[in-house]
């Protein structure tokens, strides 16, 4: 099997799950207690936090585990919104971009119909970018958090995230990004982007299910989601996941050792495998930007085809990839994130993303174009 579906998980880092194993097993305690064993996992707990500050350039103190993406988008969206507008009425409104993960769109959908919120979406242009111009419109002095996706988890377009974030500072409103699909492929410093918040999740990098990071620059107002015993600093209360948080921080350290070259090494790959199913298979679009994306994301549209056909038909022949988003599959809708883009529903729902880990070899996208040709062909002839 060619697994070309890493946009959806990864599977564990055999390191990750070496660095996690003593906290799942004789190092089993519990950071809050104060024996001997309690005080190793809240050692190794906070060696994790500085792992990831150091990957995040930021402090320790800025980093809170979650259990994953969804829940860092949730906390950054409603916890700064919700403490914002409790300090001041007045902040009203929450700006997110037209493709974001439905963890943002729903975070601020539950805003408007709980707190009162107005949601304004920045447009994106036919590349799935949001450019400064469109940007600026849409920012208000009620704006309370602005939210825009670092990279597209379906098309890979990667957003100026720092051009948006100064944006937001010129009005003082903090700004958050989902860096879910960008972590370990892009740079995460977190000054550098100058973002107020940002999102990481472990499985998309060789970590667990159920394990991210929100990072939350010191001064940010964050109201938590989960109260309980305070843990976290009072932002995430609930007992720690000790070993998911050391496992992410392994598979974080690892992702952006030799990133440089992984990068380059696995851009390269994706442009000739961009280029072998353009050209082997008539009337193929790429979606997404044509260079300004992911490293690790190829998507297109086969016009004439289904999506779903062609899916079954790849992995009849070897090759395990996705329509988009894992959390759409199996839906008839076209995806929102291709309409933004302004693809045509009927076309939109011809979409395929094949999304690759560090590992992929040039061999596993040679043989997956191969095969794209040949199920595309014959999802077509049957007039699937
Ligand atoms: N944000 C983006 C861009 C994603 O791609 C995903 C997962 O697919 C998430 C958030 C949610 O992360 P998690 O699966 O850890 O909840």
């Amino acid at each position: 099997m060619i697994f070309l579906d890493a946009a959806a998980t990864t599977p564990v880092r055999r390191e990750v799950l070496d660095a996690m194993w003593p906290y799942l097993t004789g190092e089993f305690g519990n950071p809050s207690s104060h024996h001997t064993l309690g005080e190793a996992a809240a050692t190794a707990l906070a060696d994790a936090r500085r792992t990831v500050a150091a990957v995040l350039g930021c402090r320790a103190g800025e980093v809170t585990f979650t259990a994953g993406g969804t829940e860092a988008d949730n906390l950054a969206v409603k916890g700064i919104a919700v403490a914002r507008q409790a300090a001041d009425p007045q902040l009203n409104r929450v700006v997110i971009s037209a493709v974001e993960h439905p963890a943002v769109e729903e975070s601020a959908r539950y805003l408007e119909r709980f707190h009162g919120f107005i949601i304004d979406v920045v447009p994106v242009d036919g590349t799935g970018q949001v450019t400064p111009e469109a940007f600026q419109k849409v920012l208000t002095p009620e704006t309370a958090v602005a939210t825009v996706m670092y990279a597209n988890n379906e098309v890979g377009t990667v957003q100026p995230i720092a051009e948006l974030a100064a944006l937001t500072h010129e009005l003082g409103i903090p700004f958050h990004t989902d860096a879910v699909q960008a972590a370990g492929w892009l740079p995460l410093d977190t000054k550098a982007l100058g973002v107020d918040a940002m999102s990481i999740s472990g499985h998309k990098l060789g970590a667990p299910k159920g394990c991210g990071v929100l990072f939350a620059r010191g001064r940010t107002k964050l109201e938590p989601l989960i109260h309980g015993g305070g843990q976290e600093r009072g932002r995430r209360s609930g007992t720690e996941n000790v070993a998911g948080a050391v496992g992410l921080a392994t598979a974080l350290t690892l992702a952006y050792a030799g990133q440089e070259e992984q990068r380059r090494r696995v851009t390269a790959l994706r442009d000739t495998f961009i280029s072998a199913v353009l050209g082997g298979v008539p009337g193929a679009v790429l979606t997404g930007h044509p260079s300004v994306r992911l490293p690790s994301v190829a998507s297109f549209c086969f016009p004439g085809t289904s999506g779903e056909s062609v899916l079954l038909e790849l992995e009849r022949l070897g090759v395990v990839c996705s329509s988009g988003s894992a959390c759409a599959a199996g839906s008839d809708a076209p995806s929102p994130v291709l309409t933004a883009l302004g693809v045509a529903p009927e076309v939109a729902q011809t979409a395929v993303r094949f999304s690759f880990d560090a590992t992929v070899t040039e061999a596993e996208l040679a043989a997956a174009a191969a095969a794209v040709e040949s199920a595309v062909g014959r999802v077509r002839a049957l007039g699937a």
